[in-house]
């Protein structure tokens, strides 16, 4: 699908250039993504918008498309999700990586070498949310009742809620 285009790029020189890239990839040839795949069956577009920050460092805004068939956690079947991402990412070699401080994702490069595909599946891989769970509870097929409404809460919801309803407990006990 990608053939002919190069994956590994000069992330210094499209960030001169200000580039934009397109790339299409198969979900199936993303080897970190394809455990939360119910299915390797899909594709991801993504594209790579290169530019010098204000610091000097080289970096792209990230975009991501893709419709993949996740495992839903309450019911264990595959569904089909649209999701989408961006991130702002710096390209960064060895030590300078890691700042806590900043916004932006670091991404680790060598010599300035960056390679599309692993970009375009780390930003789809935190685009998958944290538990995923088919939208309807009437079709969800094997939750229990009465537990429905909570875990559709939760699973609508963000990381945060899991941990302030163990907060609750905790206070209670
Ligand atoms: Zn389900």
């Amino acid at each position: 699908m990608a053939a002919g285009l190069p994956d590994l790029v000069d992330s210094v020189r499209l960030a001169d250039e200000a580039a934009v890239l397109e790339r299409v990839y198969d979900l199936g040839e993303l080897p970190r993504l394809r455990e939360s795949l119910a299915e390797p069956r899909g594709i991801v577009r993504a594209t790579f918008a290169f530019a010098t920050l204000a610091d000097g460092h080289a970096g792209a805004e990230v975009w991501v498309q893709a419709s993949p068939v996740l495992v839903c956690q309450r019911c264990i079947q595959g569904f089909e999700v649209a999701l989408t991402g961006s991130s702002q990412v710096e390209f960064a070699s060895g030590d300078a990586a890691g700042s806590a401080e900043s916004e932006r994702e670091f991404f680790r490069v060598e010599n300035g070498l960056v390679s599309l595909r692993e970009l375009a599946e780390e930003e789809l891989l935190l685009a998958i949310p944290f538990a995923p769970a088919c939208s309807t509870p009437l079709t969800c097929g094997k939750a229990p009742d009465h537990t429905i409404g909570d875990e559709a809460r939760d699973a609508a919801g963000d990381m945060r809620r899991p941990f302030s309803a163990l907060q609750n407990l905790l206070k209670k006990t």
